[in-house]
Order: C-alpha cells, then structure tokens, then sequence
C-alpha cells in the first residue's frame, strides 16, 4: 500500500513539473529515474486514477494518444498541427457556456472542453 501511494506520488510530481502535457509513455520514462522498476502498466493506472480523483488531465485529442495534463482545473488548450504542441491558453473559462446550453438542449452540463488549433509562433512559415 505503501509503494502504491509512493508511485501515484511519484507519477503526480513529474506531471506537475512537466508543461508539455507529455503522453504516458513519457511520464513512465521520467518516473523511471526515480522507481527503476515501475511498469508502463503502473504508470497507466496512476493516471487513471489520479484523473478520476480529479488531481490532472487527462486530454484525448482524436487519433493521437492521449496527452496529461497536472493542471486540473479546466483551461483552455492551444494545439499546433505542425508540430503537435499543446499550449496552455491563458485566460478566464466561460462557465455561462455551460448554463447556456444546458437551458437550451434541457440537459445537465458539468464542464466543456475547448481547444484551438493552429501554427505555433515556431511553426509559422
Ligand atoms: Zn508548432
Ligand atoms: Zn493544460
């Protein structure tokens, strides 16, 4: 139980640390500095379970793999199609959205997701 914490731990610091919202794969070659033997399995349901405790992100972006994200709080994302970065979007979420929608379709809204893609500064011809 002890090693189990100590992993998630583990797997949650280098989320923190990281700005590039890595793939697992990456987060498993960087917890494996510190615990050798932490398998890519180990890493994978870490972040399962760190996303369903509502401690990161995780972000699906369609056919590519997933990205994680240690920011937990919803914020919008920048992607650029050239070379795949994914950028943090500063500035305020609009939570009326979520109200706006929900007294138009009669549905309950938790959240929404926004994302904007482009050509990063770098990318730009
Ligand atoms: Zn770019
Ligand atoms: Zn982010």
């Amino acid at each position: 139980m002890i090693r189990k914490s100590k992993q998630k731990e583990a797997i949650f610091k280098v989320l923190k640390g990281a700005t590039s919202h890595p793939t697992a794969e990456w987060v498993y070659e960087q917890v494996r500095q510190e615990i050798p033997n932490i398998s890519l399995g180990t890493v994978y349901r870490g972040l399962k379970l760190l996303k369903r405790n509502g401690e990161i992100l995780e972000l699906g972006f369609a056919g590519t793999q997933s990205r994680f994200d240690g920011k937990a709080e919803n914020h919008y994302h920048f992607r650029c199609l050239k070379c795949n970065h994914i950028f943090d979007v500063e500035g305020p979420v609009d939570k009326k959205i979520n109200e706006r929608l929900a007294q138009k379709i009669g549905f309950t809204v938790f959240e929404h997701r926004l994302e904007f893609h482009g050509l990063c500064k770098d990318c730009q011809p």
